[in-house]
């Protein structure tokens, strides 16, 4: 991308950005003191780990995309290129975004609360959600970027030295930088710092599997339940999101589960119903979740945001089937935010915006009645 071409669609993502309330912005930006050069458009490339062979070109396994590619193709997540006739992932070593968030943003309510989150990005993204707020770098290529250079183990280093005991694979789609994710992940867990993906969750279950030995806490985006809307809307289609639901339930991976509210494509209270019915059914009543409000964005910015009484009707749903930690978010100053014992009814966890007030969960228990309140709490 020319520089003014770069300039130009950095404005335009800042002026919608603008429109947003600050609660729900993902917004990121540059460390300065974190890296040397933040203006490297030539990625380093890493032999991509999921591939194979086919008469037809070079296949990458990662995620039901399945994309095939013959010499010097890109895949569609942008971030994969056939050199050779071997796959390789584009930008390892060299995120676009860089940054230090609390916990409380990714949104990740029952894992290490009130700590700092080390959060990296490298552009691209398996998915074309209508409603993406960072595509700016999620539907772009890493050397049409603006990138860091920052290998696995300068990460690990810059997490510790900005006080994170966490890093973070979020902002774009982790699933299209997974060689960076996973060796970052394997270094920084020998070091003792946590490691979270915040993902769609669109990848085959073997990589996921392998993902989950590395990882300690994930959010993903349930961005609907009916298969239609999921491939009109983002590009990608339920099932294989479900599937990896159920790995990272059986994976012993902390997780928690987003779902944005679009007004007119998931706004469906029936849909919303079956989803925590699924949910409640397959062994995630004790996950949250957190129903999110949509703000107009991207291609979906001639919509009105979510309006209220809808979030919660969602979330009384939810509670209805069974979910026993419900949110929403992106709401400021009107959020259903806090902790509330599910047996006694105490209220446990305060939150103010990213922000917590007060915590009276006791060793992962209620403090009050005693009760197990699902989380890693420290
Ligand atoms: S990860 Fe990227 S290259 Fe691989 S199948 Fe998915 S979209 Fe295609």
């Amino acid at each position: 991308m020319a520089g003014n071409e770069y300039n130009r669609s950095k404005r335009d993502f800042v002026r919608k950005c603008l429109a947003l309330p600050a609660a729900m912005m993902t917004m990121y930006r540059f460390l300065p003191e974190t890296a040397s050069a933040a203006d490297n458009r030539r990625p380093s490339e890493k032999l991509a780990m999921f591939q194979e062979e086919t008469p037809r070109g070079v296949k990458c396994l990662l995620c039901p995309n399945g994309c095939i590619l013959k010499e010097g193709e890109i895949s569609r997540c942008n971030n994969r290129r056939v050199r050779k006739s071997r796959l390789y992932s584009m930008a390892f070593g060299n995120p676009c975004a860089v940054n230090v968030d609390p916990m409380e943003k990714k949104p990740l309510y029952h894992f290490l609360p009130a700590s700092r989150i080390f959060s990296i990005a490298a552009a691209g993204c398996n998915l074309v959600c209508l409603n993406c707020q960072n595509w700016s770098i999620s539907q772009t290529r890493p050397d049409r970027t603006r990138n860091y250079d920052l290998m696995p183990d300068r990460v690990v280093k810059e997490a510790i030295k900005n006080n994170c005991g966490s890093i973070a694979y979020t902002y774009s789609e982790p699933t299209s930088f997974y060689e960076y994710m996973y060796e970052t992940s394997v270094l920084a867990g020998r070091a003792g710092i946590k490691n979270v993906a915040i993902s769609n969750g669109y990848v085959n279950p073997g990589p996921l599997k392998k993902l989950c030995t590395v990882l300690d806490a994930a959010n993903i985006d349930l961005k609907s339940f009916n298969d239609n809307t999921y491939i009109k809307l983002t590009g990608g289609k339920l099932q294989p999101v479900l599937d990896s639901l159920l790995i990272y339930r059986d994976s012993g991976v902390w997780l928690e589960i987003t779902c944005l509210i679009v007004p007119t494509w998931t706004d469906k209270i029936d849909e919303i119903g079956r989803m925590c019915k699924w949910l409640s059914e397959n062994g995630f009543s004790d996950t949250p979740i957190h129903f999110s409000r949509f703000y107009p964005v991207y291609k979906l910015d001639q919509l009105p945001p979510t309006p209220l009484y809808f979030l919660n009707d969602a979330a009384r749903i939810a509670r209805e089937e069974g979910m026993k930690y419900v949110y929403t978010g992106n709401v400021p100053g009107n959020e259903q935010a806090d902790t509330s014992c599910p047996e006694c009814g105490t209220r446990l966890v305060s939150r103010q915006g990213f922000r917590i007030i007060s915590n009276d969960i006791r060793d992962g228990k209620c403090s009050k009645c005693g009760r197990e309140i699902h989380g890693v709490w420290s």
